[in-house]
């Protein structure tokens, strides 16, 4: 058989993407699936993101993920959304079927995969609190919403921002979410069962900043999540712990939204402990 020196490719457009680490974990499982493929960081102006997605088509490559700032802005250049992608407004993975584009949304998959496997909670029936209103915070209520939580408290900093995002999702999903202003410590209730941080607070460089909630009603199986993923144990993180509330870091959930990614563009089961090493290595490096 002649040797096939080619391969397949796919990569991350984003701007900055210098210290993107998921090519670490992906680059990892290509090895460990015997997978000639190459994962990229391609930094790409905001600008240039028409030109970059047509090399995209150009090149063939099989996938990709976007970041800052194209996660919406690449809607323009799709064939197709999928259901979640189009509620959430936002696509963070596209996947290649034939000569089509399609915009995905693993965020949100990849935090609730975390949340039934790693912490071991299924959010049917759960009540939720959710500090945060961006891009993340739509992706993981999306995903809360059609996972059945009975519940979902919305408490942003910015009103405007959080109001529109619960309006956007009661609209979409038919869910029962609300809205609260985050003006003081906001102090989480006693009836909580999932804590979410999807804000950016603690995210390296502020590594030391302390999102202002007051845990000291929770009950003691209120689950506290971060998605803030650097550094992984964030003083939230540590909070929690120090009150020995079950945790989930913001690892977990990029390990499952890339190995959503995987299994979407190679058609092959992720080697997940496999993803999780090299991640876990290269971020506490
Ligand atoms: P956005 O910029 O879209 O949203 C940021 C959110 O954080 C807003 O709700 C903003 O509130 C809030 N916020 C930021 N600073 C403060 C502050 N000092 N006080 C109060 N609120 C604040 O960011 P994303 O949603 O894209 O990302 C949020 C976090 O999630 C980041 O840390 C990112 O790294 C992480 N993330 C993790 C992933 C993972 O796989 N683990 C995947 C995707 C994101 P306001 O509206 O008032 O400005």
């Amino acid at each position: 058989m002649p040797a096939n020196y080619r391969a397949e490719l796919v990569g991350v457009l984003g701007y900055p993407v210098d210290e993107n680490p998921t090519g670490v974990m992906q680059e990892a499982a290509f090895a460990a699936a015997g997978l000639n493929w190459r994962y990229l960081n391609i930094e790409v102006k905001p600008e240039q993101l028409s030109e970059a997605m047509r090399g995209v088509r150009a090149f063939g490559m099989k996938g990709i993920n976007l970041t800052i700032p194209h996660k919406v802005a690449v809607l323009d250049y799709l064939d197709e959304l999928s259901p979640e992608a189009k509620i959430i407004g936002a696509v963070n993975t596209v996947r290649r079927d034939g000569e089509r584009l399609i915009g995905e949304n693993t965020d949100g998959k990849g935090f609730l995969r975390g949340v039934r496997v790693d912490a071991g909670v299924d959010p049917r029936g759960k009540k939720v609190t959710m500090i945060g209103a961006g891009g993340a915070a739509r992706a993981i209520a999306t995903e809360l919403i059609l996972a059945g939580v009975s519940d979902l408290l919305v408490v942003n900093r910015s009103p405007a921002r959080g109001e529109k995002m619960v309006a956007d999702m009661k609209t979409n999903t038919g869910g029962n979410i609300r809205f609260e202003a985050w003006r003081d410590t906001y102090r989480i209730g006693n009836d909580v069962d999932i804590f979410v941080n999807a804000t950016s607070i603690g995210l390296y460089p502020d590594v030391t900043a302390m999102p202002a909630v007051d845990l000291s009603a929770a009950k003691p199986t209120m689950l506290v999540c971060d998605a803030v993923f650097n550094p992984p144990e964030t003083p939230l993180i540590k909070a929690a712990k120090a009150r020995k509330l079950p945790v989930l870091d913001g690892l977990s959930m990029l390990v499952y939204q890339g190995t959503i990614g995987f299994e979407m563009w190679t058609g092959h089961p992720a080697p997940e402990q496999v993803m999780k090493d090299a991640l876990r290595r290269a971020l506490l490096a």
